[in-house]
């Protein structure tokens, strides 16, 4: 294989034209969509205007000149066709962490008289502290947290548990877990299931509602390119909207809000989830950027995610220089989402060192190197170089350099 043929993917790429729809910086190659997304030309436009028109001129007449009231209804339903949502089940509100917080303590209510969310050992650290904070709160007789390894979750399904809480594609290695499967076993036995998307939604079909899915959350900032700490998600299966009470009764999950009645009185249908005034520039943020998404299909950016993470790994088996980086991704595209992850005793120098050639991948302690393909911004020859570039720093170990040890506050 050689650059040419390389060259060849990105001339008959159908999703070619997406990466002129953002503002990137030169000479970066960016493999970190996963944490935080790129910016739109749409999403740079919206904020001036929202900022110097709306906000500047219209002041507070926007709540209605511009929609602004209308927003979490409004970006929700832009996400809804992304995770294969019907209408009316999908808000674009808070954080995960605080989503995770009103659905995890919405589900154990909805459980009378089973106690125990079962999750998984490595799940990404909030979704565990949201629950182990309840357990405090409530007492451990009324939440308790389960652990158990990924290959035991299915063992584990029994009339104990209350809410089975999973990512879906896991942050570490990128495995990606059977939805369909896992539902209809949680089912069996009576329990709920919480999916937390925040490393899938945006970068591969998703089909909550053909799935039976119970309640999902999931992130704005990473392949929804909404902006750093744009606001997170819910979705709810509507055949739950009438039953599902969330704890955290804020106005604007009011009936009425501006009827300013001292009772609370719960929206009746998705809007029950929002709490306080919603960070209008943010999510306007992330409405604009959304719009990405308006002509393209996710199975389209699905095949590019594949194919991008396949042509990495065939370049890094055919480079001596990189055999010491071991995959703990699953070697199977069909059984991962958009990212491979390795493991490297010196894998933070090894980012650094990376970062300082332009190539942004990161870090994920104790040792995974973790590449993340963007579908929509990256071209196949952006691997090739990057692949280059990382089995020249490797053979040179210009990693080695003290510089590159120092540690930041964010890794
Ligand atoms: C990024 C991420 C989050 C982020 O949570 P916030 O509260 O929005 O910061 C939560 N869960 C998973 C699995 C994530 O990858």
């Amino acid at each position: 294989m050689n650059l040419q043929d390389v060259q060849a993917l990105d001339a008959n790429d159908p999703l070619a034209h997406k990466r002129s729809e953002f503002l990137l910086p030169a000479d970066t190659i960016y493999l970190d969509g996963n944490s935080l997304g790129c910016l739109t030309v749409a999403a740079r436009d919206r904020a001036r205007e929202v900022v110097e028109q709306q906000w500047g001129n219209s002041l507070i007449k926007s709540w209605n000149a511009h929609h602004w009231i209308d927003l979490p209804a409004h970006v929700g339903e832009k996400i809804a066709p992304l995770i294969g949502a019907a209408p009316a089940q999908t808000i674009a509100c808070d954080s995960v962490s605080v989503n995770l917080f009103k659905l995890i303590s919405a589900a154990l209510t909805m459980q009378k008289g089973r106690t125990v969310v079962l999750s998984q050992q490595d799940n990404f650290p909030t979704d565990l502290y949201m629950v182990q904070g309840l357990s405090q709160l409530l007492g451990e007789g009324a939440c308790e947290l389960k652990l158990v390894s990924e290959e035991n979750i299915e063992a584990n399904l029994d009339e104990s548990v209350a809410l089975l809480l999973l990512t879906q594609v896991n942050f570490r290695t990128g495995r990606i877990h059977d939805m369909q499967k896992l539902n209809h076993l949680a089912h069996e036995k009576g329990v709920l299931v919480l999916w937390d998307l925040s490393h899938s939604a945006g970068v591969m079909p998703i089909q909550l509602d053909a799935t039976q899915t119970d309640f999902a959350v999931g992130c704005g900032y990473k392949y929804l390119n909404g902006g750093p700490g744009a606001p997170a998600f819910v979705y709810v299966a509507s055949r739950h909207m009438k039953a599902i009470k969330q704890p955290v009764c804020g106005w604007m999950g009011h009936k009425a809000p501006f009827h300013f009645d001292p009772q609370y009185v719960e929206a009746d249908c998705i809007e029950k989830f929002l709490v306080g005034t919603p960070p209008v520039i943010s999510m306007s943020v992330l409405d604009a950027a959304l719009e990405i998404f308006e002509d393209i299909s996710m199975q389209q950016v699905r095949d590019k995610s594949v194919a991008l993470s396949e042509l990495f790994l065939t370049l890094v088996s055919l480079q001596p220089e990189l055999k010491e980086l071991q995959l703990i991704s699953p070697q199977d595209s069909r059984d991962r989402g958009s990212q491979l992850a390795f493991s490297h005793p010196h894998a933070y120098a090894i980012c650094q060192a990376l970062i300082e050639k332009n190539v942004i991948a990161d870090f994920r302690a104790p040792n995974i190197l973790r590449f993340g393909f963007s579908p929509l911004i990256l071209r196949f020859a952006d691997i090739w170089h990057s692949v280059e570039i990382l089995a020249e720093l490797m053979a040179n170990e210009t990693w080695r350099d003290e510089k590159f040890g120092r540690v930041g506050k964010v890794t």
